[in-house]
């Protein structure tokens, strides 16, 4: 049972931010001044921060800095630059019909938004859709993961000591917390975790109509054809699987290789493997742990009816899991769910027809990857499949790039983030037609006759 206290501190942050927004304009000034703030919180506390990261994931200070923190901050410089064209109304051409006049688009703020984390990138996840709600000139409530426990107290501690109080607040708690916050009515909620927390996310805001934009998870996968070049393949795939640990939402979960080149590329990737981590893996400062024991015996029972290749070593009690690579079948448990772990099943298929079926009879995945220079391959595997993304020869790095849209599609999610498209997801873009008193069309007006009639249609064509 969630404490009395709990909710009454709830309710107090709910109503402070209700009437900050009132209070507030939330202009360019002060959305640039909010998200500079930003910036001086993760700068100032750089080390606190990865510290609590490495105890929540043993996190290593290079991966902190690639793509927790300083995603972030490239991400604040990003919008610093383009938030003022961004802003900029936008003039769109006016029909005949509504002649004279002029239209325009105004993204307009949305107002309390919620935006609930997910415990893989206890900082990124967080932050980088707080930097849209700043520059949609949004309030918000951030929820971190209970899991990355650390990162969430020092979250809690930092945003009120930085941002606005009377638009910016921290809530922790677990499912129970998160249920009361969502009772609440928000005019926009912004979830990242899994697909059947992203249901429950979204039938509790289907009770208020409230816009939502899900970024789930699921399986990716990564086909290698044979003509790829094994040795830059292998080093990145490995990189893009065991980074985290393999807890990463756009990781490669599986591969489909080419039958002529699966044993070829398992060496590669096993002498990969080696060159990063070396050959205790377990003793390396780069590579992290299972966030909690739960997670650790799911993805061991997932290993269970497969041939493993590489790796192989399960430690409980460090929740460390080797780099492990395994031979699997369509039908093993662990192709039946999202892996979210460092073991990396290989699947062999011969036929590009085979492959594409393969992927479009299961859920749509969160990213796609195909190792190939065949321009005939790429085109097939494009048009074929349906994916949040796609990228070729390479993978997970398409994610930071804010010139494109990051979400999912079907289960993998629904809507998108990141630059410009994080601005269009906080915001609402309000159409405003301004016409004159001077010309005033007497067409639509009844009496209705042919003539009229005829008139109308062809001002609508
Ligand atoms: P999760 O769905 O268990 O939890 C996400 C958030 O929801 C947490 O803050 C948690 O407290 C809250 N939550 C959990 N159960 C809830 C409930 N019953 N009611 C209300 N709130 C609840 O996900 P996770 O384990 O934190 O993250 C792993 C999943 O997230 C994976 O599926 C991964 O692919 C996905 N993910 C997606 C992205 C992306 O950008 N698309 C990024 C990271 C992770």
């Amino acid at each position: 049972m969630v404490a009395a206290e709990f909710s009454t501190r709830l309710d107090v942050t709910y109503k402070t931010l209700r009437e900050g927004l009132k209070s507030n304009p939330r202009d360019y000034d002060w959305r640039i001044s909010q998200l500079r703030a930003l910036k001086f919180m993760l700068e100032e506390n750089d080390e606190a921060l990865s510290q609590a990261m490495w105890k929540d994931l043993r996190k290593s200070k290079f991966e902190c800095s690639a793509t927790e923190q300083g995603a972030v901050l490239s991400e604040i410089a990003l919008t610093i630059q383009k938030l003022k064209s961004w802003m900029r109304p936008r003039r769109v051409s006016t029909p005949l019909y509504n002649f004279p006049g002029r239209s325009r688009i105004v993204n307009e703020p949305l107002g309390l938004t919620l935006i609930i984390g997910a415990w893989n990138y206890p900082i990124n996840l967080l932050l980088t859709p707080l930097i849209g709600a700043i520059a949609g000139g949004n309030a918000a409530i951030l929820k971190p993961s209970e899991i990355s426990a650390n990162t969430a107290d020092i979250i809690a501690e930092l945003i009120p000591k930085y941002l606005d109080p009377k638009l910016f607040a921290v809530i922790k708690g677990g499912v129970e917390e998160t249920g009361l916050l969502l009772d609440k009515p928000f005019d926009k909620i912004f979830f990242t975790g899994s697909g059947p927390v992203g249901k429950i996310i979204l039938a509790k805001a289907a009770v208020h109509l409230t816009p939502t934009t899900l970024e789930l998870g699921g399986k990716s996968p990564a086909i290698v054809w044979k003509d790829a070049d094994l040795t830059v393949t292998a080093r990145r795939i490995a990189w893009g699987k065991f980074m985290n640990a393999g807890q990463t939402c756009v990781a490669p979960d599986y591969l489909i290789v080419h039958p002529d080149v699966v044993s070829p590329l398992i060496t590669e990737l096993r002498k990969v493997i080696v060159g990063s981590f070396g050959v205790k893996a377990i003793e390396s400062p780069d590579y992290c742990r299972i966030v909690n024991t739960k997670n650790f015996d799911r993805l061991q029972a997932l290993a269970k009816d497969t041939v493993i290749v590489a790796g192989g070593a399960f430690d409980r009690d460090n929740l460390y899991i080797e780099p492990t690579i395994v031979r699997a079948t369509p039908d093993s448990k662990i192709m039946q769910e999202e892996i979210f772990g460092p073991i990396l099943p290989i699947l062999e298929m011969s036929v590009i027809a085979e492959i594409t079926e393969f992927i479009s009879n299961r859920d749509k995945p969160l990213a796609l990857y195909l190792f190939s220079n065949d321009d005939a391959i790429v085109d097939a595997v494009t048009r074929q499949t349906s994916s949040g993304a796609v990228c070729v020869n390479d993978n997970v790095i398409h994610m930071p790039e804010p010139s494109m849209p990051f979400g999912g599609v079907g289960a993998s999610g629904m809507g998108n983030y990141h630059g410009r498209f994080s601005f269009e997801t906080f915001t609402h873009a309000k159409g405003v037609l301004r016409k004159s008193f001077w010309f005033d069309v007497p067409v639509r007006y009844a009496p209705y006759t042919n003539a009229k009639a005829n008139l109308l249609r062809w001002l609508f064509n």
